[in-house]
Formats: C-alpha cells, structure tokens, sequence
C-alpha cells in the first residue's frame, strides 16, 4: 500500500502531545455524498491501521453506514439522530483504551465534541447561536481530544465580526479551546485541509479523509484522497 507520511511539526505543545504518542486517527468529514470507489478503497485501506475512525459531519446517512466509525459529530447539513447515540460526542466525554489489536494498543483518553455550525437560518437544523454555543460547552468538562463540526470563531472567513453566516466559526467553540485547552482539535465544516494553532492548541481543518498521527512527539496530517502531506 502507496502510504505517504507528514513531515511533522515539533511545537510548543509537542510534549503535551506525548499523551497521546502513537496516535493514529482516521478523520472523515464534508463528503455530503455518497462515498465514491476510491474513497471506500481509502476507507478500507486503513480502516485496520489506525487506532480510531471519526467522523466530522456532513457526512449523509448512507456513507456514514459504511464509514461505520468509532465516533463522530453531527454537520449542518446532517439530520438529528443520524449518528447512534453510543458514538455520538456532541456534548460529552468519553473515556477511551485502544484495543489490544490496535496499533498503538491499552492508550487512554478522553474525547468530546459539538455538533453542527453557526445558525444562519431558523428551523430544526443542527446548528447553534453564539450565545448557545457559549452557554452549551461552559458544561463541557476536558477531554484530551476535541471534535467539531465548526471552527473557532472568525477562524476561515473573516468578515465582520458582527456578521454570522454559515462559515463564520462559534465563539463557544474558541472559549473551549482557550478555557479547557484539549491536546488536540479536530474539525470539519471549512472545506479545506490545514492546521492552525489556537491558544497553543492543534487545531486541525478536516476536508474528505486526513491520517492525523502522533509519532515522537510530531503532529502530522496527510490527506489521502489527495496524497498531500499537510503538515
Ligand atoms: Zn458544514
């Protein structure tokens, strides 16, 4: 198997991420549709390899199916409930011990996350105010790994900041980062494929599949439906 490996990046927070040394997480997120022959092959690829599958949102039910990761957040563009409550982290913390069988076996961490983006449109859809975001993960208690749908706020569009629309990030999800400082973010929602650093914490913009793994204290990226290293 063709496998490429990110150059890494040793940072402020390289010895944090020792907790999690030897992580290798398989991201997946904004395919909104169903997943073509080369990503089920990607899929499938590396499905054995890594230690755990997430998913990012806006990922339609059917490719969600046959994704069938370990956990994940729902997008905007998702319904309530596609996502089974057990591998749901919208809201919560989870303890977690990769399996023997694992490439990096018996590690433990926490993981949490929120769903959706920004409301830009009334209606039931997964989306949420600045002042909900904000009053909804103040109760989110640490977790060492971090997933969103969203950004931070003003993180991809700049505009005004007194302008909301659908890519304009949430405040919640900045506060959570500066207050509660993960090892690591994780999000989807901008369409692209970049890492940023947010009060000295990884955060990284997933679009399609991304190999994220920790290997002697380096974060690195690679996206694999384009086999390009990010970081
Ligand atoms: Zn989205």
């Amino acid at each position: 198997m063709f496998r490429l490996f990110g150059k890494g990046i040793s940072s402020s927070t390289s010895s944090s991420l020792s907790k999690l040394e030897g992580l290798s997480l398989l991201c997946i997120a904004d395919t909104h549709r169903v997943l073509n022959p080369s990503e089920l092959g990607i899929l499938e690829s590396y499905r054995d390899k890594v230690d755990l599958v997430l998913t990012l949102g806006d990922i339609p039910v059917e490719s969600l199916k046959k994704i069938n990761g370990d956990y994940g957040v729902l997008g905007n563009h998702d319904y309530f409930g596609g996502i089974e409550s057990e591998k749901n982290l919208h809201l919560r913390t989870i303890n977690h011990t990769t399996q023997p069988s694992h490439p990096t076996p018996h590690l433990h961490l926490s993981l949490g996350g929120f769903e959706g983006s920004s409301r830009y449109k009334p209606g039931r859809f997964v989306m949420y105010s600045q002042e909900e975001s904000c009053e909804l993960l103040d109760k989110l208690d640490y977790c060492d790994i971090f997933i969103s749908h969203d950004s931070c706020i003003k993180e991809y569009y700049k505009n005004n900041l007194e302008d909301i629309d659908a890519h304009s990030g949430l405040i919640g999800i900045d506060k959570y980062i500066e207050e509660k400082k993960p090892l690591l973010h994780i999000h989807g929602h901008h369409h692209k494929n970049e890492v940023k650093y947010k009060y000295g914490v990884p955060s990284i913009c997933v679009y399609g599949i991304c190999l994220v793994e920790i290997k002697n204290g380096l974060l690195s990226v690679v996206d694999l439906r384009e086999n390009k290293v990010i970081l």
